[in-house]
């Protein structure tokens, strides 16, 4: 299936001169929404996942959908005091400013194995941030899988180290 045909670029969203990729096309596509979800499962290495971690907020639409095809849990990351339990965070820029990310310190335990889901992977900070809040809480971070990635900005390089997958690339 040609995925990038669900794919829009916005122009100047959410600022002047930055072309956002929209997704929601895809979301509303019932066959697209099914086969890109099946597609990313193909792209994993190893199916033994004990939890999908994703990103709020678009990382949100397919981690759980991931998570419930892999027999996973789904542990959902916030932006800052969202959480209502004890948590841990991490400070990350993004292409378009500064943002804290927040996970429950106990979402993860020693030796679980994470999968990692966002919908875009720009620059790499968000993903990154969330890798090592992942590390500090003892899982191992299995792969990086995201619906698509915009090469340009390098976000592999900041992610040096981990398997990182795109079902799309720009
Ligand atoms: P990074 O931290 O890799 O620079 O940015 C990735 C994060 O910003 C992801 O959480 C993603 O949702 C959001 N993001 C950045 N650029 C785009 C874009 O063009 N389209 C969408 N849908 N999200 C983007």
């Amino acid at each position: 299936m040609d995925f990038k045909k669900f794919v829009r670029d916005v122009n100047d969203f959410p600022k002047q001169g930055v072309v956002f990729k929209d997704i929601t096309p895809l979301l509303k596509n019932p066959e697209a929404l099914q086969k890109a979800n099946e597609a990313m499962l193909q792209l994993l290495d190893s199916q033994k996942i004990d939890y999908v971690v994703g990103m709020e907020s678009r990382g949100f639409f397919f981690a759980p959908m991931l998570a419930a095809r892999l027999q996973a849990g789904f542990i959902p990351v916030r932006k800052n005091g969202k959480l209502p339990h004890d948590t841990i965070t991490a400070s990350y820029s993004l292409e378009y400013g500064d943002d804290t990310l927040e996970m429950h310190t106990d979402s993860i335990s020693k030796g679980d194995r994470v999968l990692i889901h966002d919908d875009v992977l720009a620059t790499g900070g968000t993903a990154r941030a969330v890798c090592d809040m992942v590390e500090k809480l003892g899982g191992e971070v299995v792969q990086c899988v995201f619906l698509l990635e915009i090469k340009a900005l390098k976000g592999e390089e900041k992610l040096n180290g981990f398997k990182v997958t795109s079902l799309m690339e720009y």
